[in-house]
Formats: C-alpha cells, sequence, structure tokens
C-alpha cells in the first residue's frame, strides 16, 4: 500500500504526537468559536475536530445541526488558521466537506463496521487527496478495520491514518470502549507505513481516565491522539462526560511524557542488546518445551483411546490449574495472565487428542481395543 505518514500530510502538522481536539459536536456558533478560541493558544492542536452529522446509537437523541456547521468550522479556519476535520458517513457529507474546504476527514466507528458504507464513500473520494482517518470498526475485528483501509487506498488516498478508539464491550467495564491495544500493534504490523492515532475520549468514556489512556497510547508509541474539548462539557449535547475543559487538555497535553520512539545511546542500545539476547534464548527454549508438552500429549491422546478412556479428565484438569496457579503465584506471575496460558493450553491439548483419536478411528481395524500395548 501507498500511504504516507500523517507527519507529512502538511508542511506544519508537527511532530509526533500529532494532536487533533475540539467538541464531540458542533452545537453552535458561539460554542465551536469559544473552543476553538480556548484551544488556539499555547495548546493549539495541529488539527481542530467537531463532528457536524453525529450517528447516534438511539433515535431522538442530537443528531448534529447538519451543513451548517460546516461554516461554523470555516470560520475557526479563517480566525485562528487551525486546520479542521470532520466526520463523514455518506458521499453526500465528502462532498459537502470538500466543497467547504474540510482538510481532514474522519470515518467512524459505526460507519468503519459496514463494508457498503465504506466503499460508497471510498467511490466518492477517487480523484480527490483529502486525508483520510479511519477509526477501528465497533468490534474487535482487525479484518474489518484493515478492510476499510484497503478501501480508501484503493481509491487513490495516501494521506490515510488509523485511530484506536476502542471497541464496544458485551458487559460494563471500567471503560465505554474496551482498548485493544494489541490489536492496534498487529496493525502496525501488517501495514508498515501507517500511522496509528489514539482517542482516550471515546475509549475512556470519562475525563477522569481520559489523561492515562492518551500516557499508555504514547508510552505504545502512537502518533498522535483525538480527544473531545468543550468550552462548556456540562452543557455538551452530545459525550458531555467525555470532553475535557481546555485548560485541562492543556495541563493533559504538558504532563505527557513523549518518550523516544527508537533508543539512540549506544550504551543503552548494547544493554538493550544484550537483554534482547537472552529473551531471544528463553523464548527458543520455551518453543521447544511446548512442543515437547504437547508430544507428550499426544501419546496420552492415543494411549487414552486404546484404554477407551474419555479425553477430558476433569479432576487432573482441576489439579494442573491449581498446582500451576500455585507456583506461578510463588514466582511472582499475574494469576490472570498464568490462568489465561493454562485455559489455551488446555484447549490444544484437547484439540491434539481429538484429532488423534479421529485419526485412529479411521484407520482400518483402528477402533479401541483395551489390549494390551503392543
Ligand atoms: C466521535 O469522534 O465523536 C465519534 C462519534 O467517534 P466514534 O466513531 O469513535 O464513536
Ligand atoms: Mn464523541
Amino acid at each position: 500500500m501507498s500511504i504516507l505518514r500523517i507527519q507529512e500530510w502538511f508542511d506544519d502538522i508537527g511532530v509526533r504526537p500529532v494532536m487533533i481536539a475540539g467538541p464531540c459536536s458542533a452545537e453552535s456558533d458561539v460554542q465551536i468559536q469559544k473552543t476553538a478560541d480556548a484551544l488556539s493558544g499555547p495548546c493549539r492542536p495541529s488539527l481542530f475536530r467537531a463532528g457536524i452529522w453525529k450517528p447516534r446509537t438511539r433515535p431522538g437523541t442530537f443528531s448534529g445541526v447538519g451543513t451548517k456547521g460546516l461554516q461554523w468550522m470555516i470560520k475557526v479556519k479563517e480566525r485562528t488558521g487551525m486546520r479542521l476535520t470532520v466526520e463523514v458517513a455518506s458521499p453526500r457529507h465528502v462532498e459537502a466537506c470538500l466543497k467547504a474546504g474540510i482538510d481532514v476527514i474522519w470515518l467512524g466507528a459505526r460507519t468503519v463496521s459496514n463494508p457498503f458504507s465504506v466503499q460508497e464513500i471510498a467511490e466518492s473520494l477517487k480523484g480527490t487527496d483529502i486525508p483520510v482517518l479511519v477509526k477501528n470498526p465497533l468490534n474487535p475485528d482487525i479484518d474489518l478495520w484493515m478492510g476499510a483501509i484497503e478501501r480508501i487506498n484503493n481509491a487513490g488516498i495516501s494521506k490515510l491514518a488509523a485511530v484506536h478508539r476502542g471497541f464496544s464491550p458485551f458487559e460494563r467495564t471500567r471503560y465505554r470502549n474496551m482498548p485493544k491495544w494489541e490489536i492496534a500493534i498487529e496493525l502496525r504490523r501488517r501495514i508498515k507505513e501507517i500511522s496509528v492515532l489514539c482517542d482516550p475520549s471515546h475509549i475512556g468514556g470519562d475525563v477522569s481516565v481520559v489523561p492515562e489512556l492518551a500516557q499508555k497510547a504514547m508510552d505504545l508509541n502512537m502518533d498522535g491522539l483525538m480527544l473531545e474539548v468543550h468550552h462548556d462539557p456540562l452543557s455538551a449535547l452530545s459525550d458531555s462526560r467525555q470532553q475535557l475543559l481546555p485548560e485541562n487538555y492543556c495541563s493533559l497535553m504538558r504532563n505527557l511524557v513523549i518518550r523516544c520512539p527508537k533508543p539512540e545511546d549506544p550504551g543503552f542500545i548494547n544493554q538493550l542488546e544484550e537483554l534482547r539476547s537472552q529473551i531471544d534464548s528463553v523464548d527458543h527454549q520455551l518453543i521447544e518445551l511446548l512442543s515437547r508438552r504437547l508430544e507428550i500429549i499426544d501419546l496420552i491422546g492415543q494411549y487414552k483411546y486404546r484404554n477407551n478412556v474419555a479425553i477430558l479428565q476433569m479432576d487432573r484438569w482441576l489439579e494442573i490449574l491449581n498446582t500451576r496457579l500455585e507456583l506461578a503465584g510463588l514466582l511472582g506471575l499475574d494469576r490472570d495472565f498464568t490462568e489465561k496460558y493454562l485455559k489455551l493450553m488446555h484447549q490444544e491439548s484437547i484439540r491434539r487428542q481429538t484429532e488423534i483419536m479421529q485419526k485412529l478411528e479411521e484407520k482400518p481395524g483402528g477402533s479401541a481395543d483395551k489390549g494390551p500395548d503392543n
């Protein structure tokens, strides 16, 4: 894919992290100008954001001011010089943004979840070179996210970046949308050129957790942040709990610790190399041990088959869980992590034993004979 990193989209877009800030929704000309004025000082973001058409989960809630909001946005650009970004969900929205002079558009989580909508938007982008941000879909499906990026890229858009905004949880959690950092990391592994930003406001759902999420994104070397900021969050017509006051946005930015993306000091690099070679060796041994463990599992599968014994032996499984968790605890391993590993290994053991039993069953004369091992 031919994709330009976000730092190359405009001469003055700034260095990492690229900041995008502004209200969830454009509500009135006054609200937009007040928020933009408060942001246009020392904490000025690279892009000023606002939703004009709001994809709301339930009908009857505020669904955006529509096209007239674009004029309020353009006024921000004329008054403060800040570049603008707006969400689009249809070719009609794209056309209106291009006509108004919006600098960057973004596709929201609900739109990205629907390949028909993404394809229609992609068609309407052909022949333009407006930069596009693609949020992750509502469900943690990396292929759906990648598919949307590919569709937009196939339409000739190379100024493309992704935004991790978390995934809808099945149950109430500490966060409004569950962050799945591993999916954002995997996306970067699969599409090397792509910049990945983070939207801590939609992940967190509440201002109290936004700063820690923003820091986490920086520690994972993400390229930028999209944050919701409102001059009077309590009066906001959408997402009021997660919108920062401009002064709080400023202090969040000042307190962000930006670590260097790649180590440069030779002493540090040597030390890191040394530790990494130890990790390489341990991983090597772990994989050999895993393979050895699974070979033994195969023997157990054959043995159970010959003796007509069921694969799942609940007592043994409980014994494994308890003894391993106890040992892991003594060695300071996280219980949750160990439990996940043990369950994964148990699933794989069952899968292999089932496969072995099926193969033996298919063999002519292969049914259980309960006879002595020969
Ligand atoms: C938004 O940015 O205001 C928005 C609706 O985002 P998402 O698509 O991530 O829910
Ligand atoms: Mn919002």
